[in-house]
């Protein structure tokens, strides 16, 4: 069988226009790192950022079965540099997996490294303690579970509705864990709010503000479940937009604001856009047909996938094409049993979906799947999506993004290898260098 270290390097050199960094990006992403103890976080006394399982768990194994990561947290994110591939700058999202070939240790004079099938690859640095973490509530509850960051301090994440109306398996994304890492933090005793009171909310923004030393913190996430009826009494434009509203009304511009929704009829995107939000997410998961109907099966029975896609376009007439910025989970295309089973058929049906976006200026996005062990795509694909996917999209959306004349969407950070900041897929670092874009 082939070495992981093998499949690296074929990919590198069949694909020399995907910057090296993006290549270890996507494989750390897709299938995790396995961590020393040595090179854990101390938790929040500690003095490096611990990883806040700010929406799903990101983790390739239940909390109990990560062994010391599930004591002392992993950190939020690391960044590598160095190494055989003379690797830039490149910021990768913490995915826990005890098994996986890549480990974060101690080398030589104790400098952290990661390893690849046992040799050294690159540096690793590991996020600082940042000082907003060290202060609390005045209710004791810590900023990391109220506000965390994530992108290196660039986003704050607001998962103010930690579960989603979606549930059990008739409903549920297939892909996705959030009602049970809900389920598993309640379980292990840890703090992990259901719904966040805006007040909470404000406070924690005003620590960040206060103490945010390096004024890295630029723009926040307004996020969670999917509400199908109510919460706390409102509905689903109603609940996120009520905490964009007070954002915009105590910090007026102080961070680009987006939220991230449900593709909702267009009187409630314009109640986003009227409560200050710049940026809409209305995240359509994945392309092709009939792997929307059996992957987002409350998706599809309560909206359907021609209305989420007509609404989408509907919203960029309320925010400008360039503010729409749909998601989708790059990988899930090709998991057993139901996905593609040749990366060209996969690719072939991800960038028909990314035309159709692009044609009309608005620039979608992707996360790298994480395969969680709870939700049934993870269960019967453990593996994840084959590199090659991976290396081959970022290709394609590069390639699409030019031909439709688009640079790299607002409200990321700057792109490029070596600048992007962007954590949890390496389009952003895939792209051309530029500065931050900003929201127009
Ligand atoms: S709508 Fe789907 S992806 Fe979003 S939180 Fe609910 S189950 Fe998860």
């Amino acid at each position: 069988m082939q070495s992981r270290t093998a499949l690296v390097e074929d990919l590198m050199s069949r694909f020399p226009h995907v910057p090296r960094e993006a290549v270890i990006k996507e494989d750390l992403l897709r299938g995790g790192i396995a961590f020393d103890e040595s090179a854990l976080s101390g938790n929040e006394d500690g003095d490096v950022k611990p990883k806040s399982y700010f929406i799903f768990s990101f983790d390739h194994r239940t909390l109990p079965e990560l062994g010391a990561a599930a004591l002392k947290r992993p950190p939020e994110e690391i960044v590598l540099t160095g190494g055989p591939y003379d690797l830039r700058r490149t910021v990768v999202s913490v995915r826990v997996n005890p098994a996986s070939p890549y480990r974060v240790r101690a080398g030589g004079r104790g400098v952290l490294g990661l390893y690849l099938d046992g040799v050294r690859i690159a540096d690793v640095g590991l996020p600082p303690m940042p000082a907003y973490y060290r202060h609390s509530l005045e209710n004791g509850k810590s900023v990391m579970e109220v506000a965390p960051t994530i992108q290196w301090g660039y986003l704050i994440y607001l998962t103010v509705f930690r579960v989603c109306q979606y549930f059990g398996a008739k409903e549920e994304c297939q892909y996705c864990d959030i009602n049970h890492n809900w389920r598993q933090h309640k379980a292990a005793g840890r703090p992990y709010t259901g719904v966040k009171p805006v007040e909470e909310v404000l406070e924690a923004l005003e620590i960040i503000d206060k103490y945010d030393e390096t004024k890295s913190s630029t723009a926040y996430t307004l996020t969670g479940g999917a509400i199908t009826s109510k919460v706390a009494g409102r509905d689903e434009a109603d609940f996120y937009g009520h905490y964009a509203k007070a954002i915009e009304e105590r910090f007026p511009g102080r961070w680009i604001g987006k939220v991230v929704a449900q593709a909702l009829p267009k009187e409630d995107v314009q109640r986003f856009k009227d409560y200050g939000v710049q940026i809409y997410h209305p995240n359509y998961e994945v392309w092709d047909r009939r792997l929307f109907e059996l992957y987002c099966p409350g998706k599809e029975r309560y909206v359907g996938r021609d209305e989420w896609h007509r609404r989408i376009l509907d919203s960029a007439e309320i925010f400008g094409p360039r503010n729409v910025i749909p998601n989708f989970v790059a990988g899930v295309e090709m998991a057993e049993p139901f996905g593609f089973t040749s990366v060209g058929e996969a690719i072939d049906s991800t960038a028909e979906g990314l035309r159709f976006f692009m044609s009309r200026g608005i620039t979608p996005r992707f996360t790298t799947w994480c395969p969680e062990p709870t939700t049934p795509l993870g269960k019967a694909n453990p593996e994840g999506a084959p590199l090659e996917y991976h290396i081959r999209l970022l290709d394609v959306y590069r390639a699409t993004l030019e031909e439709y004349g688009l640079s790299s969407p607002p409200g990321y950070g700057p792109a490029g290898p070596g600048n992007a900041v962007f954590s949890v897929s390496s389009f952003m670092d895939s792209l051309p260098a530029s500065a931050p874009v900003g929201v127009s």
